[in-house]
């Protein structure tokens, strides 16, 4: 089990719970932040520093935003970052984000159409 970062994210990046996290498993991709599944710890502490209550435990993930499970970890392999398991984001930043983040049209473009 690990914790999730969902669709509250995008494009906000407020990045509050990055600096919380006590193993540094927190990577900022282009348009969201992502938690590592294999690196986290399950100890909750990002929860309550998140402004948009982005962030879920796994198992207490609401069904519309079960799919944020397999984004996060499929963020982290060849085909999409490559950075596979680093052991900790050490200030890092990807350009790239999951196809299924990047597929979503930025709020600010739906707001002018
Ligand atoms: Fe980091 Fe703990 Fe949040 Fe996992 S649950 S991402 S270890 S702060």
């Amino acid at each position: 089990m690990a914790h999730v970062i969902t669709t509250a994210c995008i494009d906000v990046k407020d990045g509050a719970c990055v600096p919380v996290c006590p193993v540094d498993c927190i990577y900022e991709g282009g348009r969201t932040l992502y938690i590592h599944p294999d690196e986290c710890i399950d100890c909750g502490v990002c929860v309550s520093a998140c402004p948009t209550q982005a962030i879920f435990e796994e198992s207490r993930l609401p069904s519309e935003l079960a799919h944020f499970t397999a984004i996060n970890r499929e963020f982290f392999g060849v085909e999409v970052s490559g950075l596979d398991s680093p052991g900790g984001a050490d200030g890092k930043r990807v350009a790239c984000d999951h196809p299924a983040i990047a597929r979503i049209i930025p709020i600010a473009v739906r707001a002018a159409a």
